[in-house]
């Protein structure tokens, strides 16, 4: 498990020091387009609170936390118009799944058919 640390990118996102293109934001979460994307649409959705990742924020975050960050979800596929078309949500957590920035992030991508789950 790693350790909260306020240098990462998504922390220097929330805090203005970098900036980001905005998807969707209210006081609990904050989405925005992916640098890289690898599909069409390819949004990341991270909860503003310090949680490095979705076994930290499982564990940890509070209910309010928790049911907006789910919440932001179809607000998110609505704007990017792909609540009809379909979406896959992936959230790297921890070492084994190269997980890169250590502040939670959800992986929302669509826009094309999207293959099998695993590569
Ligand atoms: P992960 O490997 O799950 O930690 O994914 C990290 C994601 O963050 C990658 O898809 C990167 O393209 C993305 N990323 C890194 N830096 C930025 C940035 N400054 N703005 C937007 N996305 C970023």
């Amino acid at each position: 498990m790693f350790k909260y640390n306020k240098e990462n990118i998504f922390s220097k996102i929330l805090d203005g020091e970098i900036p980001n293109n905005t998807i969707y934001e209210n006081e609990y979460v904050l989405a925005f387009e992916d640098i890289n994307p690898q599909s069409p649409v390819h949004a990341l959705l991270i909860p503003k609170g310090e949680y490095t990742s979705m076994s930290d924020f499982s564990e940890n975050a509070s209910d309010k936390e928790i049911l907006f960050f789910i919440r932001a979800i179809s607000k998110i596929t609505k704007i990017k118009d792909i609540n009809e078309t379909g979406f896959r949500i992936i959230a790297n957590s921890g070492p084994d799944s190269l997980q890169e920035v250590p502040h939670l992030h959800f992986h929302i991508v669509g826009g094309r058919k999207l293959g099998s789950i695993l590569p």
